[in-house]
């Protein structure tokens, strides 16, 4: 198998036909073994009907139904899961992406990148609920993580198999694919795509997702710079706040000692002690950490880092 295309759908009765005939059309004169692994994310309408009528005809698509509506992400590692591509594509299952763009995704892809996404310059969504917390939102990420793409947000992504199948998603996380992938050591790049409307069926998302994002850019932050050396974040906190707190105390106890000064009522003493108190508490918890990142790595196996090929003694060519 030379290409899987995963594609994530929920709800999406109308939209599963036209886009698998489309992406079809877009794949066979590329003359690659290929596969369309669609996983139905739980939906309640006829979407799974469509598919199961759908895989009758085509030998190329593969159908996974979860039992429940387990979000994007999770139909999204479903999808990564079950398939069997040297390069796996990603996209919508709204028809928003355009299959069109796959053959100059893969040609970016061959140019010696690990994973290339797409960027909708020309996104068909509204502005102020959508496309402005979008570029706010690509920025922060684009900041904190190194990785600079103008858009996390596009599904429309092309990676090859190792990446795929290394990435562990969480929660939200497939908008952090390709930070998730450089840390792993992944080559990113990106390209622009085009975006289109969405013609059938609603969006599954509100504004809550940019207070989400947010949240999970400080865990994807956490992991990339700090998940082998949690002390490293907290430790230095603990030590400022029990450090000013040790001077407030010393400087409140030489008042009292030396001239006598009744300190009980002193808000500074309130403060040293909170700031003493807390600076101990980033400090074990830094070393909780580091316990457990050593659990972490350990009990899995996982290195702490990633080889990309060994050229050792043996064979020469
Ligand atoms: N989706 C999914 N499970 C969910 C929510 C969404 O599989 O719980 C799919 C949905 O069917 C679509 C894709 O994820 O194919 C993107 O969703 P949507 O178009 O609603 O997001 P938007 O384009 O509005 O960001
Ligand atoms: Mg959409």
């Amino acid at each position: 198998m030379e290409l899987s295309v995963v594609i994530p759908v929920y709800n999406e009765e109308e939209n599963v036909e036209p886009l698998i005939c489309e992406i079809n059309g877009v794949l066979q004169p590329l003359r690659k073994n290929y596969e369309m692994v669609v996983v139905d994310d739980g939906s309640q309408d006829g979407t799974f009907f469509q598919l199961s009528r759908l895989h009758a005809q085509h030998t190329w698509l593969k159908v996974v139904r979860l039992k429940r509506n387990f979000g994007q992400t999770a139909a999204i590692a479903a999808g990564l899961a079950y398939a069997e591509g040297d390069i796996v594509a990603m996209m919508d299952g709204d028809a928003q992406n355009d299959p069109r763009d796959i053959p100059a995704l893969l040609a970016k892809l061959d140019e010696g990148n690990d994973l290339v996404a797409g960027w909708r310059f020309n996104r068909q969504d509204p502005f102020l609920s959508r496309r402005l917390p979008s570029v706010i939102a690509n920025r922060l990420i684009s900041w904190t993580t190194q990785v600079k793409l103008h858009d996390y947000g596009c599904t429309l992504k092309v990676m090859r198999k190792d990446v795929a199948k290394n990435l562990k998603l969480y929660g939200e996380m497939h908008r952090f694919i390709p930070a998730i992938a450089y840390e792993r050591g992944a080559r990113v790049a990106e390209l622009k795509v085009n975006h289109r409307a969405r013609l059938r069926g609603k969006s599954k998302y509100g504004m809550m997702r940019t207070l989400r994002v947010i949240l999970d850019l400080l865990t994807v932050k956490f992991l990339i710079s700090y998940s082998t050396r949690p002390s490293h974040i907290f430790g230095p906190i603990g030590i400022v706040s029990g450090g000013v707190g040790f001077l407030f105390a010393a400087y409140l106890s030489f008042e009292k000692l030396v001239y006598g000064t009744a300190i009980g009522g002193r808000p500074l003493l309130l403060l040293a002690v909170l700031l003493i108190f807390s600076g101990f508490q980033f400090i074990t918890m830094g070393l909780l950490g580091e316990m457990l990142a050593r659990t972490y790595h350990e009990s899995q196996d996982r290195p702490v880092f990633v080889v990309g090929e060994i050229l050792d003694g043996g064979e020469r060519a």
